[in-house]
């Protein structure tokens, strides 16, 4: 069965792009009843952030993503926080020192800091020069023992080359000499995330490691650390990256897209508050490095559980374009059903000032269902309906090609018939008001325009009736009255 695990470093907000792998992770492990696991990889004391680890948990289970094992869950292979295993990965690294793949290091940082510059200064790519790589074991125990600090370097093979193979991209040769002997403890006895997650991924039993493309240039030491243990490599999947956003949408005009001179950063986290499903970001992420075919678009999670596959991952960089959300918002709000709808549009309206009732809530989504793009909307599109008060000024209720006369009299005759009426439901208000209109014998507009403008005192509104319904008889007619006099 599929094992797969997301493992993120909890060093800060979360980036689209995690959502992204986490969502694949989720997905595969769904489509084929196998695991998904969360292991929370914060082995760097100085980069950890307190309460990251709790928003990329939120983030996670907003998009509709859960896990199987996990720090929250627990699991069999825990514990899935790496601090909290830190002895298990000191006793393999004493396994590569004993078996002669690593050697502790002695080099201060100003040695290894002058070792840099005269290789920066002859042209030389930086690395480490191998002083401590061949010193006597005992001489090394003895240093150890004498409290000498010590980081522990991977012995890379400084011949041959190293293949290594990534199911999107195939196979790729690198040779040995290009790489560097790696830390992969540091002199604080933590491991770093090239020991960690190797030795995690091994004893979790992971059999796909869906990463990002960063991790390309040390999977080869990757492949040398799993061959040094003798273990069977998982499947490897660098994902692609992102290219600097495009596009128009809502979301490129907010301060959630951070644009610095290193790149772009966009959070997870933030897409709740602007107004996004989780449904729309997911349909989004799906598409950014993957496609079903070149047609089909819209997918809901289940679509994506059943379509999924690694087959039709593409490793070329993804566009990131912000219309495309909202595209994709705009269909996935049309396919909530109403009451859903109208529980997801009430803390916009409460934002914008406006406390509804469940049922005011649920009169009003239907008829702006339809004109969303994002659920912040709601308040733009029909807040108005619920203001206690309005401004009318005659002369901007006068309907085109109509004389204030007329105007007049269609404000008397619309205040006589909707005060006749019990209610002003649609059903109830649109036949009679339409005669009105025949017997006045005026065209529609220029009635509906009027009575449209002098109840909401908008031009555009969402379905008048419905929206007269929601406004209720009384307003109605006191504006009607206030439009005349
Ligand atoms: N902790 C690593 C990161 O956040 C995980 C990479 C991986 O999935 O192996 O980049």
């Amino acid at each position: 069965p599929v094992r797969v695990r997301f493992a993120p470093s909890p060093t800060g907000r979360v980036h689209l792009g995690s959502g992204r792998t986490a969502l694949y992770d989720y997905l595969i492990a769904k489509q084929t009843g196998g695991q998904f696991i969360l292991r929370i990889e914060d082995t760097d004391q100085k980069r950890y952030v307190p309460g990251a680890e709790e928003e990329l948990i939120n983030g996670l289970r907003w998009l509709g993503i859960d896990w199987d094992e996990g720090p929250d869950v627990g699991g069999p292979y825990g514990p899935y926080r790496q601090s909290e295993r830190k002895e298990i990965y000191q006793r393999y690294a004493r396994e590569l020192i004993d078996k002669g793949f690593a050697y502790p290091c002695f080099c201060t940082a100003e040695r290894l800091q002058a070792v840099r510059e005269q290789q920066l200064h002859n042209k030389e790519m930086p690395h480490y020069d191998g002083t401590c790589r061949n010193l006597r074991p005992e001489e090394a125990s003895a240093r150890i023992a004498a409290g000498e600090p010590y980081v522990v370097r991977f012995k890379t093979p400084k011949e041959g080359t190293t293949t290594v193979k990534d199911l999107l991209r195939g196979e790729i040769n690198i040779e040995n000499r290009q790489l560097d002997d790696y830390i992969i403890v540091k002199s604080d006895g933590l491991a770093l995330y090239h020991l960690a997650a190797m030795v995690d991924d091994h004893l979790m039993k992971i059999t796909h490691v869906i990463r990002g493309s960063e991790w390309l240039p040390t999977f080869p030491l990757h492949h040398l650390i799993y061959q040094a243990f003798g273990w069977d490599m998982p499947t490897f999947i660098h994902l692609s990256v992102f290219l600097k956003p495009s596009g128009k949408g809502k979301m490129s005009k907010r301060d959630a897209v951070d644009l610095d001179k290193e790149g772009y950063s966009i959070f997870l986290n933030d897409f709740k508050d602007l107004g996004y499903l989780p449904e729309g970001v997911v349909n989004w992420i799906a598409l950014m490095g993957w496609s079903y075919d070149d047609h089909t678009e819209f997918f809901t999670m289940d679509d994506l559980i059943e379509k999924f596959s690694f087959e039709k991952l593409n490793p070329s960089p993804a566009a990131i374009n912000f219309e495309k959300l909202d595209h994709f918002n705009g269909l996935h709000i049309r396919s909530l059903p109403v009451p859903v709808l109208a529980e997801q549009v009430k803390p916009f309206f409460e934002k914008g000032g406006y406390a509804l009732t469940d049922d005011q809530l649920l009169q009003v989504a239907p008829i702006i269902q339809e004109r969303l793009v994002t659920l912040d909307d709601a308040v733009e599109v029909a807040g108005f309906l619920f203001d206690e008060d309005i401004e009318l000024v005659l002369e901007d209720l006068i309907p085109k090609k109509t004389t204030l006369e007329e105007t007049l009299a269609i404000a008397k005759n619309c205040y006589e018939v909707l005060s006749g009426l019990p209610s002003l439901a649609p059903a109830v208000a649109e036949p009679p008001m339409r005669e009105l209109v025949e017997k006045m014998g005026l065209k529609a507009g220029q009635v509906f325009g009027f009575l449209r403008q002098a109840a909401t005192g908008r031009k555009v509104t969402p379905p008048l009736f419905e929206s007269l319904e929601i406004i209720g008889k009384e307003k109605v007619l006191s504006r009607l009255k206030l439009a005349i006099t």
